[in-house]
């Protein structure tokens, strides 16, 4: 059976949709399918669109969340509910298409335990926005050596590889990162990002921003060391400016420039302040790891021998 994974906020007429086209293309295809919707603390008539969907199909279960947690909770949740020999998550604003999953399904029965969905085009985006984005891959890439420019949430799973996700005790999770950090047999699968027809992206600019935080700080530590580089490049600036003032000495002309002097501390002052805000940053990640709070809670479930 295939487990497809929906994390879903505020998506209000999109639902019924996705669970109409997603079980007739699956079904088409002759797949064994389950479609687990995650609502993710939505305040629009998203959890009821579920419930409707699930009420039409059988296939189709939901579980609602007691508020917005993110998407990364909401597809552990559903990973974890699923019960298929393979998962897929999806989008539920239907950009990630839908067709694409008979092929990843076939490529799986091939033997490949993983296939990620991988971005062709961006799809139409602000220009801030696809700027943005590209930084966040840009620096994750070079964190965490894997090329993360157009990688997607789009991917399917074997069981195998989920269960290795699921025995991570990490509260705050990357599932892009952590399935390519898992390894496996994997493939890629190119796919077009397409239109959204209803609604609009819950990542803004300013969103991405935190959430490439976030994310990077909750996988890499490399963050960390770009002070210790920095400090490097320093010391060895300092050397050099150390021997010219002691020649200059020598030969009879002492060193003079109050400027140089107020521009050297505010530099090393800032990149110390910045330096500490970095380590303050981790030392909240293992806060909140330390204290091991749930990634999530169900307030509600609905669908046919959902009993997990
Ligand atoms: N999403 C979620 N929780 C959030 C934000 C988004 O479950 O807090 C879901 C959303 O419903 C959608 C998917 O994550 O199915 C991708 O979101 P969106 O389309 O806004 O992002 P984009 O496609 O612009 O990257
Ligand atoms: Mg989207």
């Amino acid at each position: 059976m295939l487990s497809v994974v929906i994390p879903s906020y505020n998506e209000k007429g999109l639902v019924l949709k996705a669970s109409q086209r997603l079980s007739e293309i699956l079904s088409e295809a002759g797949i064994v399918y389950e479609l687990i919707f995650v609502d993710d603390g939505s305040r629009d008539t998203t959890w009821e669109e579920i419930c409707i969907a699930s009420e039409n199909n059988d296939a189709v279960k939901g579980i609602s969340f007691s508020r917005n947690f993110g998407k990364e909770s909401a597809i552990f949740a559903g990973l974890e509910m699923a019960s298929g020999e393979c998962c897929a998550v999806i989008d539920c604003d239907l950009q990630h298409p839908p067709e694409k999953l008979v092929d990843m399904y076939n490529l799986w029965q091939q033997g490949y335990e993983i296939v990620n969905g991988v971005k062709e085009d961006r799809g139409r985006e602000s220009v801030a926005h696809g700027f943005a984005a590209k930084c966040f891959y840009k620096l994750m890439s070079n964190a965490i050596n894997i090329d993360m420019s157009r990688s997607s949430d789009f991917k399917l799973m074997d069981r195998k590889v989920v269960n290795v996700l699921l025995s991570l005790s990490e509260r705050k999770t990357f599932f892009r990162a952590l399935v390519g950090w898992a390894g496996y047999k994997s493939v890629d699968v190119p796919f077009c990002v397409e239109e959204r027809t209803e609604g609009a992206t819950h990542f803004s600019t300013k969103a991405l921003f935190k959430y490439a935080i976030s994310n990077i700080t909750s996988y890499s530590s490399a963050p960390m060391q770009i002070v210790t580089v920095l400090g490097s490049i320093f010391l060895f600036f300092s050397v050099i400016l150390g021997i010219q003032t002691f020649i200059k000495h020598l030969l009879g002309n002492a060193a003079d420039g109050f400027t140089t002097v107020i521009l050297l501390l505010l530099i090393i002052g800032s990149i110390q302040m910045i330096g500490l805000g970095i380590i303050g940053y981790y030392i909240s990640q293992i806060f909140i790891e330390c204290k091991a709070r749930p990634r999530y809670l169900i307030s509600r479930q609905c669908g046919k021998d959902f009993t997990k």
